[in-house]
């Protein structure tokens, strides 16, 4: 277990994260769970499990399923359905065992409840929507089984919506198209919120276009601080606000800065990092993060607040964030290593001259309103 190294937050923050106010949107942990078998509710190797979390304030976060593109390609060993419903299994398994620390949210009263008895507010996510395999069908049966946050794309293109990588080639339409517009409508109706971030430039106007409850992009940084594929631009941000949306900023410094993406190719580079294996992939991702984490120069925590308080500037303040991405991250900032650390992030905010307002809506109201709004009654 890793123990964070972030200096004990201020009596302020202190009583700011008392009532664990902080809601991260977007985190890859459960993967820890299915391949490695790693109980969540006592600890984890990675940056996120609950006794961490908790110590970080953390009350509610998206337990994102992530499926990788590679399930997507003609013989992989299971399908991107079957994974995704594995996963899903390991998060149900999670919260049966251990019922007095996290609870599955399904409806906007059960995220509310499990905030006033003090239990994780587990939201169940999918990252790759190639996860539904073209099928309205598998979409509804993932959220009879929970679902409430889909992130449509992942790094590979589908036949219905195109990521935010370049070549595409054919059968890829440029925004999303007719089944895409089905897809978003469906998760609408069946309460589960739209997340953008991956999507390629014109399928986030695409989906805006469609969409008529508040959506997210739940990890994802500014293209005015650091230009990067996987941040959004100022009008992509403002349409964002204006359909009620939120923004979760990433903690990836890869996309937050770019000397970091430098540096961090420089690692992988690096004999011990190519070096770094496991049984399978989650144990090799784990054992290259260590690698990175201890090589990479250390990255300032104040270069996350640069991307929030740009995004507050463009956006307005109820429509920013947090999405750490945690467990899908090789390197992340100094005080913010694990779930602990959300203490020094908001320290850094205060002295940035937000709030202890401000602090709490960027941590977590804002992602809980928007939550609120679209999870079914
Ligand atoms: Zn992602």
């Amino acid at each position: 277990m890793t123990d964070s190294t972030a200096p004990a937050p201020s009596p302020t923050v202190q009583a700011l994260l008392a009532d664990l106010p902080v809601f991260d949107a977007h985190h890859d942990a459960i993967q820890l769970t299915l391949d490695l078998g790693h109980d969540l509710a006592v600890g984890a190797p990675g940056q996120f499990d609950l006794p961490r979390a908790r110590r970080g304030g953390v009350g509610a976060s998206v337990f994102a399923c992530w499926v990788d593109g590679h399930f997507a390609l003609p013989g992989a060993p299971v399908g991107s359905a079957a994974r995704a419903h594995a996963l899903i299994d390991a998060l149900h398994g999670l919260c049966a065992e251990h019922p007095d620390q996290v609870r599955l949210v399904r409806t906007a009263a059960d995220l509310e409840r499990a905030r006033t008895d003090r239990v994780h507010g587990a939201v169940c996510g999918i990252e790759g929507g190639h996860a539904i395999e073209n099928r309205l069908e598998e979409l509804e049966r993932f959220a009879e089984r929970g679902l409430r946050c889909m992130t449509l794309v992942w790094n590979n293109h589908l036949p219905w919506i195109r990521s935010c990588q370049p070549n595409a080639g054919a059968g890829v339409p440029e925004g999303i198209d007719d089944f895409g517009r089905q897809v978003v409508r469906r998760m609408e109706e069946l309460g589960v919120m739209v997340d953008l971030s991956h999507a390629g430039e014109r399928s986030v106007y695409d989906v805006l276009d469609v969409a008529t409850k508040p959506l997210i992009a739940s990890h994802s940084g500014c293209n005015a601080v650091r230009d990067h594929r996987r941040n959004l631009d100022d009008d992509q941000l403002r349409a964002i606000a204006a359909n009620g949306g939120v923004v979760g900023i990433v903690f990836h410094p890869g996309f937050l800065d770019e000397d970091a993406t430098e540096d961090m190719k420089r690692v992988r580079h690096g004999a011990e990092y190519r070096a770094a294996k496991g049984a399978n992939y989650t144990e090799t991702y784990l054992a290259e993060s260590a690698v990175m984490q201890a090589q990479a120069a250390p990255f300032a925590l104040g270069r996350v607040v640069d991307h929030i308080q740009h995004a507050v500037e463009v956006m307005g303040i109820e429509h920013v964030g947090i999405g750490s991405d945690y467990d899908g991250i090789e390197h992340a900032p100094q005080g913010l290593e694990d779930a602990s650390g959300f203490g020094a992030l908001a320290e850094a905010l205060l002295a940035r001259g937000f709030t202890k307002g401000d602090v709490r809506a960027v941590l977590g109201g804002n992602m809980r309103r928007v939550f609120g709004m679209v999870l079914p009654r």
